[in-house]
C-alpha cells in the first residue's frame, strides 16, 4: 500500500513522458522528419525527469525545468533556427497553411494539451518565466488587480491584427520580418515582464496582466486532468496555500470553479506548505 502511495506522485511525470513520446513517434512517422522525434522527446525527458526529482521532494528541480526547456526554445528553435515561436508566429504559420514547429508547439502545449496537464507550459517551460522566477518577488506583495487581465486580450487582438496587417499589406520578406519580430517582441516581453514585477511586486505580473497566450490556455485548463486538488474536510482555513500561491488561485476549494483556477501553473508551492495535507 506505501509503495502504491510512493508510485502515485510520479504517474504525472510518466503520463507526460508518454504523452510526449507518443507525439514525437507519430510527428516523425507521419512528417518522415528526426527532428521531430528528437525535438519531443528532449522535451519530454526534461519535463518528466524534473517533474520526477519534484515529486521526490528535490528542490529547484521545476527551475532546472524551465532553463531545460526554455532556453532549448528560444536559443536553438528561435534564433539558431530562425523559428518564431511567439503568437505572432503561430498565426503567421497557421495563415501559410504550414503545420510547422510552430504551429504544432502551440496545439501541443498550449491549445489541447491543456487538457491532460492545464498550465504546465507556464510553470515548467515557458522561457520568459523562467527569466521571471528568479526576480525577488514569488509570492505577490499586492493584490491582484482582477481589471487589468483584460489588457491580455488587447495583447491577443493586436498580435493577430498585426500579422494579418503583414498578410494584407503583401509584406516582402515576411520570413525575415517574423524572425526580427521574433527577436524584438522577446525583448520586450522580458522588459515589460521584469518592469511589472518590479512595480506590481509580483514576479508573475506579466502573466497575469499582459500575456497574451492565457487566451488560449485559460479555456482548456479548466478541464485538465492535472490539477492540484483540495479536500475541503481536511482544511483549517490557515491561509497559507493562498499566501504563497503565485498566481493568486484560490486553491483551499475544491471545484473547477474556484477563482483564478485556470491560472494554476502546477508549481505545488501551496502542496509544500499545507500543514493538513488537504491538498495535493
Ligand atoms: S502566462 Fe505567458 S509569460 Fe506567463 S508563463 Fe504562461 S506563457 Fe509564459
Ligand atoms: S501554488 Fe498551488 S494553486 Fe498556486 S499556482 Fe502553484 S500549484 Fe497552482
Ligand atoms: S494550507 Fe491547507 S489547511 Fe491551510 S488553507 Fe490551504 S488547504 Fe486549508
Amino acid at each position: 500500500m506505501k509503495n502504491r502511495g510512493r508510485f502515485r506522485k510520479y504517474v504525472p511525470s510518466i503520463l507526460l513522458l508518454l504523452l510526449f513520446e507518443a507525439v514525437a513517434v507519430v510527428l516523425w512517422l507521419v512528417r518522415d522528419n528526426l527532428f521531430y522525434l528528437l525535438n519531443f522527446s528532449y522535451i519530454g525527458c526534461c519535463l518528466a525527469l524534473g517533474t520526477a526529482l519534484f515529486a521526490a521532494g528535490k528542490r529547484y528541480t521545476r527551475h532546472f525545468v524551465q532553463l531545460a526547456v526554455g532556453c532549448y526554445m528560444l536559443l536553438y528553435l528561435g534564433v539558431i533556427s530562425r523559428e518564431n515561436m511567439q503568437i505572432e508566429g503561430f498565426w503567421y504559420y497557421l495563415f501559410l497553411g504550414a503545420f510547422e514547429a510552430a504551429t504544432i508547439h502551440y496545439a501541443v502545449a498550449k491549445i489541447f494539451g491543456p487538457l491532460l496537464f492545464g498550465r504546465g507550459w507556464c510553470g515548467y517551460a515557458c522561457w520568459t518565466a523562467m527569466v521571471l522566477d528568479f526576480l525577488p518577488y514569488r509570492q505577490p506583495q499586492k493584490p491582484r488587480r482582477e481589471k487589468l487581465g483584460v489588457l491580455r486580450y488587447v495583447m491577443f487582438a493586436l498580435s493577430l491584427a498585426l500579422v494579418s496587417g503583414l498578410f494584407l499589406m503583401k509584406a516582402a520578406d515576411l520570413e525575415q520580418i517574423m524572425f526580427r519580430m521574433f527577436l524584438a517582441g522577446n525583448a520586450l516581453y522580458y522588459i515589460a515582464g521584469i518592469a511589472l514585477a518590479f512595480a506590481f511586486k509580483d514576479n508573475r505580473a506579466f502573466c497575469k496582466y499582459l500575456c497574451p497566450i492565457t487566451v488560449f490556455l485559460a479555456p482548456a485548463s479548466y478541464f485538465s486532468l492535472l490539477r492540484v486538488h483540495c479536500d475541503e474536510s481536511k482544511c483549517i482555513h490557515c491561509g497559507k496555500c493562498l499566501r504563497v500561491c503565485p498566481m493568486n488561485v484560490e486553491v483551499n476549494k475544491g471545484s473547477r470553479r474556484r477563482k483564478n483556477g485556470t491560472e494554476c501553473i502546477l508549481c505545488c508551492e501551496c502542496t509544500k506548505v499545507c500543514p493538513t495535507k488537504a491538498l495535493h
